[in-house]
Formats: structure tokens, C-alpha cells, sequence
């Protein structure tokens, strides 16, 4: 028994030293940057309307408990996992989250998986006006089982994607590679996807899918200028899978919370990754979304007859950001000049040996979990002027 209490001592004791630094229940804060708000959303889930295990109703629930301002839900066209309870209409998974989300401040996108198990491949179409026109001609069978037709033409797998069109949708790639990548084409950029592309079809491809990131998927994103995206995929409840973090999630920079708004965004890649503890974004917006979440303040100190000039760096925001500073004076303390910018807290370095406080002088950042590019982290810089003068 005592052995039991001093146990339970023991984990409530390290739970409180180092509890998960974000929990999923808690609402993320992420900083609007300067002009756009910082919508944070998930443009891919299921629901019992196609392969998934909830209803449509929950996927507002969770959104809205995670803090969430946007969502999509995304059915199979290709797939019913109920046929004998439930109606094919994907329409009708749209129609009941909006309902339930009424006013709130949660906006529903309405949205379909185009997911053929060949190129190419799983692709959403958000922003469809008509979610049961698109057509999926390539299956034999879609009920409770997924069996493609064997002599499925071309035709067939394009002719979703042509209606996606007809309807204005913003297309993305999901998770490329997948557990059907053929192998024919190593880097999954297949023909059909290169038509989609000529066509104006093709928009965006998702970089992290269920929390994992995808280093092919982020190459094509910058080889053909797609958008950025980062979603669930979520096919039963979100909470187990990231009850230590958070759910990944796409940053929409958009002018004003509305739908049109959101597709503004999207059209104009003005988007940013986020899951674990790291952010995928081009540099526009990752050095937006850095400075609105780290504010500096400088304060000189004599510390007997030494100089030195303390950086106060507080992050606002809930990303915690791994830097490695760099600075034409010696840091104290931090080798190679790494710390991290702990989520809602001030994180202090110290220039030492500063005899001279100069009118300004330059802090060199390098942030290791900002991926600016596969291959490539983030870096910028503050300019810390002497206030004191
Ligand atoms: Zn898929
Ligand atoms: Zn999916």
C-alpha cells in the first residue's frame, strides 16, 4: 500500500515536472500575422458517410474543443462503409456538420477523397458545390469493399477531377506514396498528376498526413509550387492518436474568417504546416509567423566591470521553437548558441563582453523546427537597437 502511494506520488509529481508541453485538449494560441489571421484548420477527415467511424456531428465536436476555425469533412467517392444504413450522399455529411456547427465559430468546407488505388491516387477536392456529381466510374464495387474495375480507362480516373474543375474546387494530393505507389514512378509525380497540373486542377499537396511528415511530398510542393498542406486523415476519434501533442494541422493566412476567404488563401499558398513540435513553411510566412510570435526586448547590465546586453525573447505563441543564436558577441552558457523558446514564456540570452554598446547590433537566428525546405531550415535575424542611448 505505502509502495502504491509512493508511486502514485511519483507520477503526479512527473507529470507536473514534464507534463506534455501541449496538450490536445488545450486550444492552441498562434498569432495572426501582420494583415491575415492565422486560421488554423484540417482539410481531411471521414466519417461513417464513407470509411469512417463517427458521425459527422463529432468531427465539429472535436473540432471545436481543439480550437479549430476551419474544417473539411472529406468522403470516399469511391466508398460506402454502411451501404445498408446509410444513404450514399456526401452532401448530406456536409449539410449535418454545417448544422451542427451553426453559428459557432467553426466554418465547414464542404469537400471529397478522390481515391483510386493507382495515379493518381488520393486527391482532395474542397469547395465542390455538388459533392455527389463527381463521378467514380473506375470502381467495380465500393460497397463495404474496394474493388477497381480491371479494365478502368484513363477517362474514368480523370473524370472526377474534370467535374472538381466544373465546380471550382481547390485539388490537393493526399499523402503521396501511400501503401499503392506502383513503383513505376519514383518520384509520384505521374503523368496524371503532370495533366492535372497543365489543366489548372492540381493545387496542393498535403506534406504531413496523420501526423507524419512526407519529405516526397514536400518536394513536389516546392518543385511545382503547390500549396502546403498538413491534416488528420482521421477516420475514428482524433483524441488518442495525439493526446501527448496536438493534431496536425494546416495555417490558413487568410484576410477574414470566411469560407471565401480560406479558398483566397489556399489559391495563394498562403499557408504553414504544424505538427509535433514542427512547422513547414515557406519563408514569407514562416518569418511572418516567427516575429509575430517572438517579441525581443534588450536590457544592458554591468556585471562588476563587465559589460554584458541580456535578450529577453518571449514566444507568445504555443510552438515551441528550437533556435540556435548567433551573434558577433560570445553567448553565455549555450554552446553553438542553442535554446528553446519555450511556448508562452521569456527565454533570456546573454552577450557578454559588449564594452562598447553599439547603436545596434545583429542576433542571428536559426530555427531547426522550421522547414523552409526539405533540405533547408529556417533563418532570420533581430536587429537589437540600443534603446538606452
Ligand atoms: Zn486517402
Ligand atoms: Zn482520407
Amino acid at each position: 500500500m505505502k509502495k502504491l502511494k509512493l508511486l502514485a506520488l511519483c507520477i503526479a509529481f512527473s507529470a507536473l515536472v514534464k507534463g506534455p508541453l501541449l496538450a490536445q485538449t488545450e486550444k492552441l494560441h498562434i498569432p495572426d500575422i501582420p494583415g491575415y489571421l492565422t486560421l488554423k484548420g484540417d482539410f481531411h477527415m471521414h466519417t461513417v458517410f464513407s470509411d469512417g467511424h463517427v458521425w459527422p456531428t463529432f468531427r465539429v465536436h472535436e473540432a471545436l474543443r481543439d480550437g479549430l476555425d476551419v474544417i473539411a469533412i472529406t468522403e470516399h467517392i469511391d466508398y460506402e462503409g454502411f451501404p445498408e444504413e446509410i444513404e450514399k450522399n456526401y452532401n448530406k455529411s456536409f449539410e449535418l456538420a454545417k448544422e451542427a456547427a451553426g453559428n459557432k465559430e467553426l466554418l465547414i468546407i464542404p469537400g471529397v477523397e478522390i481515391s483510386p488505388r493507382v495515379p493518381p491516387y488520393h486527391n482532395n477536392a474542397l469547395f465542390v458545390t455538388d459533392a455527389n456529381a463527381l463521378p467514380s466510374d473506375y470502381m467495380k464495387s465500393g460497397k463495404k469493399e474496394f474493388v477497381m474495375k480491371e479494365n478502368m480507362t484513363r477517362e474514368q480516373l480523370m473524370a472526377p477531377f474534370s467535374e472538381a474543375k466544373k465546380q471550382d474546387a481547390f485539388v490537393f494530393y493526399n499523402h503521396p506514396g501511400w501503401g499503392w505507389w506502383d513503383g513505376k514512378d519514383t518520384t509520384l509525380f505521374t503523368s496524371f498528376h503532370q495533366e492535372l497540373l497543365d489543366e489548372g486542377i492540381l493545387k496542393g499537396v498535403e506534406v504531413a498526413n496523420s501526423g507524419k511528415y512526407n519529405v516526397i511530398a514536400h518536394r513536389l510542393a516546392m518543385k511545382y509550387n503547390l500549396t502546403i498542406m498538413g491534416n488528420s486523415d482521421v477516420h475514428y476519434d482524433v483524441y488518442p492518436r495525439y493526446r501527448d501533442s496536438h493534431r496536425p494541422m494546416t495555417l490558413v493566412f487568410a484576410k477574414e474568417k470566411t469560407a471565401e476567404a480560406v479558398k483566397e488563401a489556399l489559391l495563394a499558398r498562403r499557408t504553414a504546416v504544424f505538427f509535433d513540435d514542427y512547422l513547414v513553411a515557406r519563408q514569407p510566412e514562416a518569418e511572418a509567423l516567427f516575429k509575430a510570435s517572438v517579441h525581443v526586448r534588450t536590457e544592458q547590465k554591468q556585471r562588476k566591470k563587465e559589460r554584458t546586453l541580456i535578450v529577453h525573447l518571449y514566444n507568445e505563441s504555443d510552438i515551441p521553437f528550437e533556435i540556435a543564436a548567433k551573434s558577433d558577441y560570445d553567448i553565455e552558457g549555450l554552446p553553438l548558441g542553442r535554446v528553446t523558446l519555450t511556448p508562452r514564456d521569456t527565454t533570456t540570452i546573454t552577450l557578454r563582453a559588449v564594452w562598447d554598446y553599439p547603436d545596434e547590433t545583429v542576433l542571428g537566428i536559426e530555427v531547426s523546427n522550421i522547414l523552409v525546405s526539405p533540405e533547408e531550415t529556417f533563418k532570420t535575424s533581430f536587429i537589437l537597437r540600443n534603446e538606452e542611448k
